[in-house]
């Protein structure tokens, strides 16, 4: 089966939208619809998560199929994607023909592409996405949500889906979302890990974390400046040691290790950062910029622990 042509075509202009799990992401999310006028009707596997929307003007529906077939957006935010394939397979095949399916639930990227398959299997145009929101941010501008998946259903349903975030299209492939939410979380919890790692390290000096975490927060600002450089470099293929050299970090690496071993913290990330960096100096690289360690990265996907 195709997708139908009505959920490319007419279903912008539909002001019903459903939202299915009403955990906390799911209750803004429909709040957020509720207050922009939309018909919205709900479900939740627990009933009475629906309470307070249907107060503010949502309708419960009684059944997963119910809700579905009240909306032409399907929005559908639960804990993972086995929830979402539990609750939509059972749906006959022509349950979402015509609708647009929008699966704001975290995953991963092969996930996502399966449940594309299965929903355009079954007619219904279908986007996913990745909220990189807290629920208190939804329907304000400082919730981004990405998408992925075909662009014309994007820009099709962007009016409506704008009730809930600021929406960033990142490509037709439907993997593209979940891939870039697992990634930057990566980079996030890089960030707090060498916070942590650092506020132990003072810490133990009897420095507060309350008085190094604006330091923390200027450096962040800082590095952040160096990205567009260093992303150019990766793009390139070239990494010319334009500030420093992987040898002069490397020596600071080593004070890393030593004033952790020092105060009685934990060596295991400075050691991890310093082993990176080792071996990209072994293989001849440590007159090179920083950005070189990327190679390294990408062995460690080909098979390297
Ligand atoms: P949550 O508060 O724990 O809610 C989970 C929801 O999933 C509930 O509605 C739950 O139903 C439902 N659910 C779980 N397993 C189910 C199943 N087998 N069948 C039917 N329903 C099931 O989680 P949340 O914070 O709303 O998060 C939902 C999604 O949004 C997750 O994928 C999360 O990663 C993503 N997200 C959350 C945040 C955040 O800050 N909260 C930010 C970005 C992305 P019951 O109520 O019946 O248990």
């Amino acid at each position: 089966m195709n997708v139908d042509d009505s959920a490319m075509s007419t279903n912008a202009q539909n002001r019903d939208v459903t939202v299915i799990g009403l955990g906390l992401m799911g209750q803004a999310l429909a709040e957020a619809f509720l207050r922009d006028g939309y018909a919205t009707t709900v479900w939740n596997r627990t009933a009475e998560k629906a309470d307070k929307l249907v107060a503010q003007g949502a309708t419960a529906a009684g059944s997963v199929g119910e809700a579905v077939a009240a909306g032409s957006v399907v929005v559908v935010c639960v804990s993972d994607y086995d929830a979402v394939r539990e609750l939509l397979d059972p749906l006959g095949d022509d349950a979402l023909q015509g609708r647009i399916l929008v699966n704001l639930t975290s995953g991963t990227s092969e996930a996502a592409r399966d449940i594309a398959r299965w929903a355009e299997r079954r007619g219904a145009a279908y986007l996913d996405g990745a909220i990189m929101a807290i629920p208190q941010a939804i329907g304000t501008p400082d919730a981004v949500i990405f998408y992925s998946g075909p662009r014309a259903a994007f820009d099709l349903h962007e009016p409506v889906l704008r009730s809930i975030g600021e929406g960033t299209h990142l490509g037709d492939d439907h993997g593209l979302s979940s891939l870039h939410d697992v990634a930057l979380l990566g980079v996030m919890w890089s960030v707090l890990n060498g916070f942590l790692q650092g506020a132990a390290m003072v810490g133990a000096a009897g420095v507060p974390a309350s008085a190094f975490a604006p330091l923390v927060r200027t450096l962040i600002g800082t590095v952040g400046g160096w990205l567009p450089g260093y992303a150019r470099q990766i793009d390139e293929g070239s990494y010319p040691a334009l500030d420093a050299t992987l040898d002069t970090h490397v020596a600071a690496m080593e004070h890393l290790v030593e004033e952790s071993e020092l105060f009685g913290v934990s060596t295991e990330l400075p050691r991890f950062v310093k082993d990176l960096a080792d071996r990209a100096v072994a293989a001849g690289q440590g007159d090179r910029g920083y950005p070189v360690l990327i190679e390294q990265f990408r062995q460690a996907g080909e098979g390297r622990a």
